[in-house]
């Protein structure tokens, strides 16, 4: 049954329905038994637990959003909390779903026809195809919206693609990888299904990366890539499409940031608790106090945004600063709060068999993907002010 958790001090769980909280501990069961055990060996080894594709498709974890695919009927609450129970065990796992679910079955969902929902959104569900989700660029991260040199060529029923992506999460293992490409002839970004079998696609691991290690990021290289129209993303055809499925994905980086502030905050309380200085816990110094309190108040205050931003989302009303508001101040609360928590381990809190400083290192590339701080930071700026300020 359904424990709340101690670090969700004012109840917001308690708006989730029956079956939504079912659901949570049958997740949490499963993170804690299979998963929580392999994550330090994994981050420290830079590797990705494959099982873990199939453990989450069985869960019933991805395609939690959609009519094709739910299990149940839910809430984009309930949806965060899901995430929040991924990201407080690592962040990496949290990711991983978050770009093959959010991102990759998002942009099917949000920008494919009917048919092209039917045909790929249940078999990435139950795990057979994994997504990826190719926006950046090496010379394109934070203009995206304008800066894209990948290409697609309209010729006769196919299409060819030509350029390269950076960064790419679950691309070194993907089936297929949504690709954004400016059109030649409109100069447009339009989605593209792209099989990663398909010839002139080729991805290649980044290597030494110092956050997020378990999830695999790749450098893509898009060589005369011919694809059929049937795999036009039937509703991208612009760049206003990507950012419908951006809004979504921006808000559970948000909750996943509030997971990676609870798995440090947990661990470093836990810690607090054992850890004798001066004969006493530290826990009961009040300086020690005052991090864990001041982490707290991070952890509160996000989650009650990231509620609210899940209730617009619900009743139609979220807009892209919504998301990105939430988005900016989660993750600068989560770098806050990991850093209070990683200080509470003293000299422990750099190696990985502690755990926080795993939680440390991840919160900076959260921080940074998915529109850095300041882009972000820039779409609430455009909308209090009426001027974009991005060039
Ligand atoms: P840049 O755009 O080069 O920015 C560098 C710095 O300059 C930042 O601090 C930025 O905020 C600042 N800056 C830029 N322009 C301005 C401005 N106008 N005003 C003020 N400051 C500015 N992308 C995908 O498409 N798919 C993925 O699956 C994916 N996964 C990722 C996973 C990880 C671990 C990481 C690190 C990145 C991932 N990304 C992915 C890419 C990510 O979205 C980009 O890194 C991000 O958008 C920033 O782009 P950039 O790294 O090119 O930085």
């Amino acid at each position: 049954s359904f424990t709340p958790l101690a670090s969700d001090f004012y109840g917001f769980e308690t708006t989730l329905t029956e079956q939504e909280r079912d659901f949570l501990a049958r997740l949490r069961t499963w993170l804690d038994t299979d998963i929580k055990p392999i994550v330090n060996d994994h981050w420290n080894r830079a590797e990705f637990p494959r099982q873990l594709i199939k453990g989450i498709a069985d869960i019933g974890a991805a395609g939690l959003a959609w009519e094709e695919t739910r299990p149940f009927e839910n809430s984009a609450a309930f949806r965060g909390w899901v995430a929040v129970e991924l990201a407080r065990v690592d962040a990496s796992v949290a990711t991983y779903l978050g770009v093959h679910n959010g991102l990759a079955m998002g942009a099917i969902a949000a920008c494919g026809s009917a048919e092209q929902r039917a045909e790929w959104l249940p078999k990435m569900a139950a795990g057979n195809v994994v997504g990826a989700f190719g926006l950046t660029e090496p010379l394109s991260g934070s203009d995206s919206a304008q800066g894209l040199r990948t290409t697609a060529r309209r010729d006769g029923d196919t299409w060819v693609i030509n350029g390269e992506k950076r960064w790419i999460g679950n691309a070194t293992f993907s089936d297929v990888t949504i690709i954004w490409a400016k059109d030649v002839d409109d100069n447009q970004v339009k989605g593209f299904i792209v099989p990663t079998s398909t010839p002139g696609y080729s991805a290649t691991k980044i290597e030494n990366k110092q956050s997020l290690r378990i999830v695999q990021n790749a450098d893509i290289v898009l060589e005369d890539v011919r694809i059929p129209h049937s795999l036009k993303l039937e509703n991208a055809n612009s760049f206003r499409d990507t950012a419908r499925v951006l809004r979504a994905t921006r808000a559970d980086v948000a909750w996943g940031a509030v997971g990676t502030s609870i798995g440090a905050y947990e661990a470093a309380v836990a810690y607090a608790g054992e850890r004798v200085q001066f004969g006493k816990t530290i826990g009961s110094h009040q300086l020690v106090q005052d991090l864990l309190a001041k982490s707290l108040g991070n952890i509160t205050a996000s989650l009650a945004l990231c509620m609210r931003v899940s209730d617009m989302q619900d009743d139609g009303t979220q807009k892209d600063e919504h998301s990105a508001l939430a988005k900016a101040f989660a993750t600068s609360r989560m770098r806050e709060t990991v850093a209070w928590c990683r200080e509470i381990f003293g000299g422990n809190g750099i190696v990985t068999e502690y755990d926080v400083i795993r939680f440390f290192m991840d919160a900076e590339a959260l921080y940074s993907y998915e529109g850095t701080r300041e882009m972000n930071t820039l779409i609430v700026g455009r909308a209090i002010t009426g001027t974009a300020a991005f060039v």
